[in-house]
């Protein structure tokens, strides 16, 4: 019988648990912490649960913790790391220390159904949904995990279309029985999905990103086919009904393909697309994949760019490009370990 991680469970969810098993109910509380605080690998570890108890959770449970397979290092210091999630199947999360801070990218899903197409988890197309257990894995098994500052789910997968398993996460991270994270250290993400857009804003304090990378929608829909059952005209519309101006941060990812979405004209299309809401752009280099026919504008084209956005009250930043040396670009180490797996399987 396979069984049930422990790892990835909410409060409620451990209190499930015990309760099934006629454990006391403060048990759950301190399983929490054995889990989230003091990080155990074994259920022999929670010492302050009974032999019984810990006998009865040992037959049908396990921690659930489960070390990466591989890891590029890359010479600025990036690490990815590929979990393995399921048969045959691998997920990334790559690590980017930053001066103090450190920052793990955390994927949602096994590959991803948006298509985007400058991605190359998009060309993965989807394989599964991430369980709680396997996004949380991605932080408790990370070598780097005690200088961790920020998690950004921002690796494969889209979250929004993964809804009920990354917001169990994102209690984990922020609860105090959890990692007891403030929301401000955690983002999440979108291109944007009608369904989960509303609920995520309305249930999770988190920081949000959208991914908009073209303000003109003909332009959008091209490079990321989601635009069409979610217009971004929609997406802000929707935005503008919420509070972005305190704690919780508002911001827009827009990757600066050359030739394409880099001059004037889209500038002042993103003026006038996010006027009057708070928020902020940044601006991506983008890491050249195979077989896709985009560019990343050079330097120069970007600082004129963001000056342009600031000077009009945007406020703009460049993300500093980390990691090309180990392929960053999320999806590029998986798709290679699942080719490599079904070589070996042939
Ligand atoms: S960019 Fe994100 S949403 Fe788009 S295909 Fe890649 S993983 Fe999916």
């Amino acid at each position: 019988m396979q069984k049930r991680p422990l790892l990835g469970l909410t409060l409620s969810e451990l209190q499930n648990v015990v309760k099934n098993l006629g454990m006391p109910g403060f048990s759950a509380k301190q399983i929490a912490s054995w889990l989230y605080d003091k990080k155990v690998t074994s259920i022999d570890e929670m010492s302050n649960l009974s032999l019984k108890h810990r006998g009865l959770l040992k037959e049908i449970c396990e921690v659930g913790a489960e070390a990466p397979v591989d890891a590029m290092r890359s010479l600025d210091g990036t690490v990815k790391y590929l979990y393995r999630a399921g048969e045959g199947h691998f997920v990334e999360a790559v690590y980017i220390p930053d001066g103090d801070r450190a920052t793990l990218c955390v994927s949602s899903q096994v590959g991803c159904k948006m298509k985007c197409k400058f991605c190359m988890t998009g060309k993965q197309g989807f394989t599964a949904n991430l369980t709680s257990n396997q996004i949380i894995n991605q932080i408790n098994s990370l070598p780097e995990r005690d200088k961790l500052t920020n998690v950004v789910m921002m690796g494969m997968g889209e979250p929004l279309d993964n809804l009920d398993e990354v917001l169990k996460a994102l209690e984990i991270m922020t609860s105090s029985y959890g990692y007891a994270w403030s929301p401000k250290r955690v983002t999440l993400s979108s291109v944007g999905l009608k369904k989960g857009l509303q609920r995520f804003i309305e249930e999770s304090d988190c920081h949000l990103a959208i991914s908009l990378h073209s303000p003109i929608p003909l332009q959008r829909r091209e490079l990321m086919p989601a635009e069409k059952a979610f217009p971004i005209t929609e997406i802000v519309e929707l935005l503008r009904n919420y509070d972005f101006s305190k704690q919780r941060r508002l911001s827009f990812e827009y990757i600066v393909f050359k030739g394409v979405n880099d001059s004037l004209p889209y500038a002042k299309e993103l003026l006038k697309l996010l006027r009057g809401l708070d928020c902020r752009i940044n601006l991506i280099r983008f890491h050249a994949i195979p077989g896709v026919n985009l560019e990343g504008a050079d330097m120069e084209t970007m600082t004129a760019f963001r000056d342009y956005l600031t000077s009009h009250g945007l406020f703009t930043t460049i993300r500093s490009s980390r990691g090309e040396d180990i392929f960053a670009a999320c999806g590029m180490l998986s798709t290679a370990k699942q080719e490599e797996n079904k070589e070996e399987l042939i």
